[in-house]
């Protein structure tokens, strides 16, 4: 059972090039409420695991504390940072009301599987949001992840709405969601939310994915090439 302001944390990376802006301090959050076939890290998905570590708000300050002469922010990611937005919230306030740290940057890396209530929560000490969108068309999006794509959809129109959304991620995945007619029906989707939309291209590779999704082709540069004309 966890006590106020604690979390049960997968993993920590000290610094990260690629979650988010500048160099971060990454805080991986045990528990996802997606179940995807891609996923690159399947044992972050059962929110209760001997293998995660119950930590409070005090020992991860203490934590970032230890890379602050090299990052300019803080990412939490999962699993699904959401789930503990609790957790979440309270560890983004005590970086904004820290003398030391309240320069850094709090982002949060989502599937955007969360209700309007928790980003309202959330909004006051979160920077930026980078929001996973596993695929546009909802029965596609229930094949790869298990759940239907309609909270997604109505979070990345809310973030979008009050300035949080940061940017769209597309984890492009050969055969599976990558079609040409799939690409160009999100980035209309996308730029009618916002023109100016940031959409991040992400590769599936095999690396780490269960055994269906091992059987499925990586993004080949031709692929990528595709994509970026598609989406532009
Ligand atoms: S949303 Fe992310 S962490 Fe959750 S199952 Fe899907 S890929 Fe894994």
């Amino acid at each position: 059972m966890l006590k106020a302001h604690q979390a049960q944390v997968a993993s920590i990376i000290p610094f990260s090039w690629v979650d988010g802006p500048g160099n971060r301090f990454v805080l991986f959050l045990q528990g996802c409420n997606f179940n995807c076939v891609a996923c690159h890290n399947p044992q972050t998905i059962p929110l209760h695991t001997p293998r995660a570590t119950v930590m409070g708000v005090p020992e991860v300050l203490d934590r970032i504390r230890e890379s602050m002469p090299y990052i300019s922010g803080v990412t939490v990611s999962g699993g699904e940072a959401t789930i503990q937005h609790e957790f979440v919230l309270e560890l983004f306030k005590q970086i904004k009301h820290d003398a030391q740290l309240e320069k850094l940057t709090t982002f949060i890396d989502s599937n955007g599987n969360a209700p309007q209530q928790v980003w309202d929560h959330l909004a006051p000490f979160t920077d930026g949001v980078m929001l996973d969108l596993k695929a546009l068309d909802n029965d596609r999006h229930i094949a790869l992840t298990g759940s239907s794509n309609a909270v997604v959809l109505d979070s990345i129109k809310y973030l979008d709405s009050i300035g949080k959304l940061y940017e769209v991620r597309l984890l492009l995945v050969p055969g599976q969601n990558d079609s040409d007619e799939a690409l160009i029906n999100t980035a209309v989707w996308l730029k009618g939310v916002n023109p100016a939309m940031k959409i991040k291209i992400n590769a599936f590779k095999t690396h780490g994915v269960r055994a269906e999704a091992r059987q499925w082709p990586e993004v080949s540069d031709e692929d990528l090439v595709r994509y970026h004309s598609r989406l532009d």
